[in-house]
């Protein structure tokens, strides 16, 4: 549902950061498919395809020459090194959208978070999503076994790591149950796109009510 069809407005940038494990994956998917007007950034990385990962569609599966040409080429909007496999942003989706006025949803850790907010500002809403308990969160972990034990083992280690950057994000949900974890991420959205400095339009809008009444 659009909330102000006759107003442009900037694009808004949502970053969706967690330890792995914590159910982000599924939250930004079907943030996707309810939303017409927010889709994912796809990243680029250097990790090998997991059975059923699609190219372009899950990531943009490259090695490490063309990973660290497009770093060095100023392609990427952030970069960072996680769990020995490099990940980056391509930067034209991003620019493109926000001009455009559609929002863009990231799935990234808390180095993308960071970097993204330094260079892009007010244009990113950051959210964290935390397990309901380190239990659920092993569980969920081992459920998944597409990774070796070993790093299961290695996430586990990150996952504390990944959570003590919370501070850093403008909304925390704890994810104990999809569908209400989904509320509150589909009511931030709706929120932040209300917000006066995106609403590029706004002064003319109101310049014409002014004229007529
Ligand atoms: P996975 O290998 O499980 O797909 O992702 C591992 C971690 O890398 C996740 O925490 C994910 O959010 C993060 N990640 C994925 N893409 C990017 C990216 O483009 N930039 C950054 N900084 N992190 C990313």
């Amino acid at each position: 549902m659009r909330q102000t069809p006759t107003i442009d407005r900037r694009g808004l940038l949502l970053v969706l950061s967690s330890p792995s494990g914590a159910g982000k994956t599924t939250l930004a998917r079907r943030l996707i498919t309810a939303d017409q007007d927010i889709s994912m950034s796809v990243s680029v990385t250097t990790r090998k395809p997991r059975p059923g990962e699609v190219e372009g569609q899950d990531y943009y599966f490259v090695d490490d020459p063309t990973f660290k040409r497009m770093a060095d080429n100023s392609e990427l909007l952030e970069w960072a090194h996680v769990f020995d496999n490099y990940y980056g942003t391509p930067r034209a989706p991003v620019e493109a959208a926000i001009g455009q006025g559609r929002d863009m949803l990231f799935d990234i850790d808390w180095q993308g978070a960071q970097q993204l907010s330094e260079k892009m500002k007010h244009d990113v809403v950051r959210v964290f999503i935390l397990p309901p308990s380190a239990g659920v969160l092993e569980e969920r972990l081992r459920r998944r076994a597409q990774d070796a034990e070993d790093i299961v083992q290695q996430r586990m280690d990150q996952a504390a790591a990944e959570i003590s950057h919370w501070p850093e994000y403008d909304y925390v949900i704890v994810n104990t149950d999809v569908a209400v974890s989904m509320e509150g991420l589909t009511a931030i959205l709706s929120a932040e796109r209300l917000r006066r400095e995106r609403l590029n339009g706004l002064t003319a809008f109101v310049r014409d009510m002014q004229n007529q009444l």
